[in-house]
């Protein structure tokens, strides 16, 4: 069973190569997107130019020019990791039962951790 979902994915914005949210995200001829570094660091230190992901062959080393609507996306998910993030954190105590139990903010009520 999938769990509730907001319709994006970290796994979309993840960088094949250093695991992270990407940072500067382009777009290689084949779709994938890295980091702009991480891909060009890879590029710099081989003899061939490919794709880390499905392994195409770029006989030239493509050029690189920074996804603007891609970053926006990663931009607007790492904003929203932030807010959830934040969030997981609060933690209340309660008397009556001396236990800590966690709480989302009203922005990030999906889910509710009840303990
Ligand atoms: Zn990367
Ligand atoms: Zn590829």
């Amino acid at each position: 069973m999938s769990t509730a979902c907001n319709g994006m994915s970290e796994h979309h914005f993840l960088c094949s190569i250093c695991l992270e949210v990407l940072n500067d995200p382009v777009t290689t001829p084949c779709g994938h997107n890295f980091c702009k570094t991480c891909i060009s660091t890879c590029w710099d230190t081989s003899t061939t130019s490919k794709c880390p992901v499905c392994n195409q062959v770029f006989s030239t080393k493509p050029q690189l020019k920074v996804n603007i609507m891609m970053r926006e996306l990663v931009s607007q998910f790492r904003r929203e990791s932030e807010r959830k993030i934040t969030c997981i954190y609060i933690l209340y105590y309660c008397i009556c039962h001396s236990v800590l139990y966690a709480t989302l903010c009203k922005l990030c009520v999906i889910v509710q951790t009840k303990i």
